[in-house]
């Protein structure tokens, strides 16, 4: 990225947006330490024009009463229908390959009939499982010219839904204050004023995830379903 139109000794930033595996954070954060995250999701693809159509734009998710598994299903246009399971692991052995779909019939039998559906419509080949991570907050997302956006810069429980939004905020903040610089002293004021705007609220995003997976693999109670949002 080349800063400032003004500049006359022209400075370049770079933006490291590589994502989970981010070689750009082993660079501007180094070590960050990382555990298999406990609950693993599965993501499949229907295609269900009738369901899709009955579902127009409802986002439907059922939680077991028990903890440790929920189903969400999403229309996504054109009649197809992604789903999702999130799995305890602890209670449920991680599947891989061939064995992923018996394991979603199985798994989801009980399930409601709208579920069963969209099982016994998806193909062979899509349920991809999805090795979650949960990653300690890393210390830094500058270095010198260095930024960190999305994943790279902090990677989320999937249950925080907040990685897709968070990274575009990066993108439209990270413009703004850059663009908004006309020398590479303001250059560098700018990144560190990313990161001290930044950081924070990633850090709370973070532990709100985590809260939320906790809680996830817990039995539901009586009267204290909690719509699962990360502000
Ligand atoms: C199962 C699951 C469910 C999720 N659910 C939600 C949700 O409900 N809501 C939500 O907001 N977020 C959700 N997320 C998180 C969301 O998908 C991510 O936070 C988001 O995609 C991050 O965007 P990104 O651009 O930072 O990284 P990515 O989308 O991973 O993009 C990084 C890109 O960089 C590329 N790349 C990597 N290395 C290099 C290299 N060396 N050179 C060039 N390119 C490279 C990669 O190929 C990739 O295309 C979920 C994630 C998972 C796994």
């Amino acid at each position: 990225m080349v800063v400032g139109s003004g500049i006359r000794r022209r400075r370049r930033s770079s933006l490291g947006a590589d994502g989970v595996v981010s070689k750009c954070r082993e660079a501007v954060s180094p070590g960050a330490g990382s555990t298999p995250g406990r609950v693993k999701e599965i993501v499949c693809a229907a295609y269900l024009p009738d369901l899709a159509e009955e579902l127009e734009h409802t986002f439907l998710k059922f939680v077991h009463p028990a903890g440790g598994l929920a189903v969400g299903l999403v229309p996504v246009g054109d009649g197809q229908v992604v789903w999702f399971v999130q799995f305890d692991t602890e209670r449920y052995a991680r599947p891989s390959g061939d064995a992923v779909l018996p394991f979603l019939e199985a798994t989801l039998q009980d399930f409601p009939e709208v579920v069963r559906r969209v099982v016994a419509g998806t193909a062979g080949p899509t349920p991809h499982v999805w090795d979650t991570v949960d990653m300690e907050p890393v210390p830094q997302i500058v270095r010198g010219n260095v930024a960190l956006a999305g994943d790279a810069s902090h990677v989320f429980l999937p249950f925080t839904s907040q990685g897709a939004n968070s990274a575009l905020v990066d993108a439209q903040q990270l413009a703004e204050y850059i663009l908004g610089s006309t020398n590479p002293a303001g250059v560098t004021a700018a990144l560190a004023r990313y990161q001290q705007e930044r950081q924070p609220v990633k850090h709370r995003y973070l532990s709100a995830g985590r809260a939320l997976a906790r809680g996830f693999v817990e039995p539901v109670a009586d009267n204290a379903f909690a719509i699962p949002l990360v502000l």
